[in-house]
């Protein structure tokens, strides 16, 4: 699916759009301006709009951390089942390509995609999947906070699961590695520490919306990161978009993967899916 880069501003998540928003003045000016702050040491804000749980705000630096599990050994380097779509396979980006359809800009090194340039989105469009990924968080760390190794998968190109280095670094908790970003911190930080390879297993299902456009049922995502469950068939509530609370807009039934460029060099490998087929019977 060709993607203009028009579609691209409605529908990636604002924490992407920083990087397009630098060259787009308007979008910017549109933004509601809100103040960073900081408590404990810790960056985030306090005058964004309230999460519906009531307690806190969208990226409160004072919500409680997630707490820090030491994970094992699990899915490194886990082979692709007969019927998995391989999106890559460390030797080319090919199922990739950048917003405006041309070949994914990233580097390749040796095996890995590099991010750089920005975001990057699959050929195909997924609805329903099974995801392994594979990252590596710069060595050494550099940038505190969100600046650490950010990146992201934006499933259905706009339901963001966060990447980002919290290896002894933190952040906003809706904003931390796993989290579902701007909305439901991770339930554990399983991070590694940068240099080395983490992996992500994710369950996504996509929303399911009515004939005038209304949520028959949310997005939900379950994942597990280095072996440990971080969200568990936890609801999306839309899409995942910076200083926001999110909500949805009604889109088609499937969607690119999109990958985020952040500034910063975060590398992946050994990325597949596997379709899900839908059960519809009680
Ligand atoms: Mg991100």
């Amino acid at each position: 699916m060709q993607i203009k880069k028009t579609a691209i501003i409605l529908i990636v998540s604002l924490d992407a759009l920083c990087i397009f928003a630098q060259t787009n003045k308007a979008a910017v000016a549109s933004r509601p301006k809100y103040h960073e702050v900081e408590v404990k040491g810790i960056a985030g804000f306090q005058d964004t709009p309230m999460e519906p749980n009531g307690f806190w705000h969208v990226h409160d630096p004072a919500r409680p951390q997630s707490e820090v599990v030491a994970p094992g050994a699990f899915s490194a380097m886990a082979t692709p089942p007969s019927d998995a779509t391989v999106l890559f396979d460390g030797k080319d980006l090919s199922q990739w390509m950048d917003s405006q359809g041309n070949p994914a800009p990233w580097l390749i090194q040796e095996g890995a995609a590099i991010t750089t340039k920005g975001d990057i989105f699959t050929r195909q469009n997924f609805g329903d999947i099974q995801m392994h990924l594979e990252f590596r968080e710069p060595l050494p760390a550099a940038g505190k906070g969100q600046h650490r190794g950010n990146s992201g998968i934006f499933f259905m190109g706009r339901y963001e699961i966060q990447v980002l280095d919290c290896f002894e670094n933190q952040t906003y908790p809706d904003g931390a590695t796993g989290a579902i970003y701007a909305q439901h911190p991770p339930l554990a930080n399983a991070c590694r520490p940068p240099g080395e390879w983490q992996t992500y297993d994710i369950v996504f299902t996509a929303p399911r919306f009515g004939g005038h456009g209304e949520v028959i049922t949310p997005a939900y995502a379950t994942v597990i990161l280095n072996g440990v469950v971080v969200q568990n068939h936890q609801a999306f509530r839309g899409t995942t978009t910076h200083c926001a609370v999110g909500d949805y807009t009604p889109h088609e039934a499937t969607g690119p993967i999109g990958l985020q460029y952040h500034l910063n060099a975060v590398a992946f490998r050994n990325i597949w899916v596997r379709p899900i087929p839908m059960v519809t019977e009680p």
